[in-house]
Formats: structure tokens, C-alpha cells, sequence
């Protein structure tokens, strides 16, 4: 007798697609048969025409995020329940500090907001802006606090979340000698200064503007720089939401090299473009990198469909319709980020394997399996199998649905997928073995979810392992 099975559903595992049932008990898998040889359950999934993949690991979000001094709409409860509700059942987020503080607060205050509200398991990435003497020996506890893995904005100077050069260097070096993983926003923060002031002098203050000013070479030039750095310290790298078709490029070099790079992109750079900034309502669209043209979008499914690059985040930041009009008349005071961690995976489902532009087994590793691999919660996270978290969505591949913020949980009153018709939707998502969504109806609770200790695997910070 275990606690669940699941009969009936096409199992998505990294090399095939299975017809079995899944059995869990005490919050892992323990078994695959056959219907007719299950064990007994205390309770029967009927996943008949679904399929059965590993719940989304989303390695990008920024909950209950406050950035240029606005709070977002979402909270460590909501913005769970949401992410949950569209198949995500692993987060990770960041610990950003606010001036004055050490990143070391910033993870108390983080985890202090977070633990008891979560409804899926979190972990976080320690956010690196200024290093003394004294707390570079921080990156060293934060590995052993299981948080392997650091985020630098090499933008955002007047935002005072930069990291500069000579702190990017320090972290390399530690990082390597304690086998951390760097992950970077990658922009040239004095090209884009320089542009963005040229256009308000001119007096060019539109939401295209913001596109405009950032050009690719301004990603480009900065992508290319920390290949070149990761591989001088023989370091292993992440770069964050990458937009260009030449990162693909670079990526793809760097890894066909044996170089332990790895790059995301994230859904809105799959299927927005910055035609969106030029409506009306153009100014919601503004996020960093910016949307780019559909050649960029083209490549960036190119790069995903062959491997070049490793996975699709959401980069969550939940700004209302009245929080991005602060920059109604100037796009650079406009706060930057998009909604819609809860559609990564209907929209990609929809967009990727409906539309033949990824196979369904890399569609589970671009939303799942990569994220848990390169950022250490692999195998206990991000694969159907013998001993890991029964963390599991159900999508039923039939279901047709037009996304609109009348469903949000978080109280949006705008999504960039707005109006979008999406084929393909989870109607269970079971976290540790707990239903949390069965047909709509939410069983999960706040404090379902747990911070999540993670160590980055030997062969992650060797070779492109995922
Ligand atoms: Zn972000």
C-alpha cells in the first residue's frame, strides 16, 4: 500500500515517453509498473490522455520584489500558490541587499519573509554588490548555507545594485576555489548611460526608447567579456535572461569547447517582441534586457531546441499597470520587469511542443531538469525517478484556454500573454506527494514549501553539463 499512483499517464523520462503508473509514498517516487501489477494507493490519479512530467524548476523570480523604490503585487505566498497553479513546484529567488546592507542580511530578511509562506520549495541566490575585505569570506559560507550560486547586476549603478569589475573578479576567484557558480546580468552599463542620456536629451522618452538604448551590441559586448573571464578562472558561468541571437552563438562555441557555460532565456523573449513597446500601453513591456525583434526570438528557440542554450526562467517581477505609469513620460523611470511565472510552462508547452519548435523530452529539461542540474537540486528535484521528490504536473495537452489576469492571484491587472490562446495546461501539480492543484482547486497551504539547501554537482562546474 503507498500514500499515490498515477495510472494511466504518458511518462515523460529523459530519453523516452512511458505508458505506467507512478507510485509515491512519504513524498518521493518508489516505483513505475504496469497498471495491472500496481500496488494498492491510498488515492488513484487518473491521468489518462496527460502527460506526466517533472514539476517546473524556475531558477529566475523575483518575489515580493521592491525595485526603483515600488513594491510588486506578489508575495512569497501568492507568488507560490500562482507558480504551482501553472506547474512549477521548485523556485529560486533572490537575496538581494538594500543600501547599507550586507548580502548575509539580506538572506535572513529574505528567508524571514519567505519560510511559513511558501506553498512550493524555494532557494535562493545571494545577490553580490559590494565586497570588503572583511565579507568576501562570505561567499565561502554561503556555499556551505547551500546557496552555491550568485547573481551580479553589471547594471543598475544609479539603482546601487551594481557590481563592478573589481568585485566580479573576487567572486570569480572565490567562487572557483570554493566551487560556486557566477551568474550575471549581462549589459554594458556605460554604453547604455551614455545612449539612454543622448535620448533624453533629444527628448525621445517613449517605452521604444528603452529598447532603443540598449541595443544587442550593449549585451553582446558584455556576454562576450565574461566567456572570456569564466574561462580565464576556469570557472564555470550563468548568464541570466539572455535576449541576443549573437549570445546563442557565443554560447555555442564556448560550450562546443567543453566550457562549463551555461545560458537562460525567458519565456517573454520567446514570444513577446519589442513591437509590444510601440502600443499603447508599451511602457508595461519594459523589462532588462529588453524585447527584442522576432530574428532574436527565432534564434533564441534555435538555441534552446539544440542545446545551446540550457533553460527558460520566468524572471518574474510583478509591476501593475499603475506602478509602471510612474515612467508614463520617460521610460527610464518606468520600474522594470514582467509578470507571468504561472504561464512558463502552458505558454512553452503551447509555443514549443504543439508548434514542433522543441520535443517534448526538451521541453521538460528547458522548464525542469537543466535548472535542477546546473544549480544543484538534481536528482531530488527536476526528474521522474526512484527516489526523488515526488514533485509532478499533469498536463493535459487538449485543454484550450485564452490567458486573461481575471485569473491572477496575485491581483495583476495585465500580463504580457494577455489575449494569447494556449493549448496544453496542467490540471494537477503535486509537490513531495501532495496535491496541490487538482482541476483548478487549490489543497496546497503556506508553508507547504521549504528553503531548499543546495550543492552544485563535480561534473556542472567541469563540462556543459546540462
Ligand atoms: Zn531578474
Amino acid at each position: 500500500m503507498v500514500d499515490l499512483r498515477i495510472d494511466n499517464g504518458k511518462v515523460v523520462l529523459p530519453d523516452c515517453v512511458l505508458d505506467a503508473s507512478i507510485l509515491i509514498d512519504k513524498g518521493v517516487i518508489v516505483g513505475f509498473t504496469s497498471k495491472n501489477g500496481s500496488l494498492n494507493a491510498d488515492e488513484i490519479i487518473d491521468a489518462e490522455g496527460k502527460y506526466v512530467l517533472p514539476g517546473g524548476v524556475d531558477p529566475h523570480t523575483h518575489l515580493a520584489t521592491s525595485f526603483m523604490g515600488i513594491k510588486g503585487k506578489d508575495d512569497h505566498f501568492t507568488g507560490t500558490k500562482a507558480a504551482s497553479w501553472g506547474g512549477t513546484t521548485s523556485i529560486i529567488g533572490f537575496a538581494t541587499p538594500s543600501k547599507g546592507e550586507s548580502t548575509l542580511e539580506a538572506v535572513t530578511k529574505t528567508r524571514e519573509a519567505a519560510d511559513g509562506k511558501v506553498v512550493i520549495d524555494y532557494s535562493l541566490h545571494p545577490t553580490i554588490v559590494n565586497l570588503s575585505s572583511e565579507n568576501i569570506s562570505q561567499i565561502k559560507t554561503f556555499i556551505e548555507m547551500g546557496m552555491p550560486s550568485f547573481k551580479l547586476y553589471l547594471v543598475y549603478r544609479k539603482e546601487g545594485i551594481m557590481a563592478d569589475d573589481g568585485v566580479l573578479m573576487q567572486v570569480f576567484e572565490e567562487a572557483k576555489k570554493y566551487g560556486g557558480l557566477v551568474g550575471c546580468h549581462a549589459e554594458n552599463v556605460s554604453m547604455i548611460e551614455h545612449l539612454v542620456a543622448e535620448a533624453l536629451k533629444s527628448g525621445n522618452r517613449s517605452a521604444i526608447y528603452h529598447a532603443l538604448t540598449r541595443p544587442p551590441l550593449t549585451e553582446a559586448e558584455t556576454v562576450n567579456r565574461m566567456l572570456f573571464l569564466a574561462n580565464y578562472y576556469h570557472a564555470p558561468y550563468y548568464n541570466f535572461h539572455l535576449t541576443i541571437k549573437e549570445g546563442v552563438d557565443m554560447f555555442k562555441e564556448s560550450r562546443s569547447k567543453g566550457q562549463p557555460m551555461y545560458a537562460e532565456t525567458c519565456t517573454q523573449y520567446l514570444v513577446n517582441s519589442e513591437e509590444d513597446l510601440k502600443r499603447p500601453d508599451g511602457i508595461n513591456f519594459i523589462c532588462t534586457p529588453p524585447l527584442r525583434t522576432r530574428e532574436h526570438s527565432e534564434a533564441l528557440w534555435r538555441g534552446l531546441a539544440s542545446g545551446d542554450i540550457s533553460l527558460v526562467s520566468s524572471d518574474q517581477c510583478a509591476f501593475s499597470r499603475d506602478m509602471k505609469k510612474l515612467g508614463e513620460n520617460s521610460f527610464d523611470l518606468v520600474p522594470n520587469g514582467l509578470p507571468g511565472l504561472e504561464y512558463r510552462l502552458p505558454v512553452l508547452f503551447s509555443e514549443g511542443v504543439q508548434k514542433k519548435r522543441i520535443t517534448l523530452s526538451r521541453f521538460s529539461e528547458i522548464t525542469s531538469t537543466n535548472a535542477a542540474k546546473i544549480f544543484g537540486l538534481y536528482p531530488k528535484k527536476g526528474i521522474i525517478r526512484v527516489g526523488s521528490d515526488a514533485d509532478i504536473v499533469i498536463i493535459d495537452p487538449k485543454l484550450e484556454r485564452t490567458i486573461t489576469c481575471k485569473d491572477s492571484f496575485y491581483g495583476m491587472d495585465w500580463y504580457p500573454y494577455e489575449g494569447m490562446t494556449v493549448k496544453g495546461w496542467p490540471t494537477i501539480t503535486i509537490s513531495k506527494g501532495k496535491i496541490l492543484w487538482r482541476d483548478g482547486e487549490f489543497l496546497g497551504q503556506a508553508g507547504d514549501g521549504e528553503f531548499l539547501k543546495r550543492k552544485l554537482l563535480p561534473e556542472i562546474l567541469r563540462s556543459p553539463a546540462a
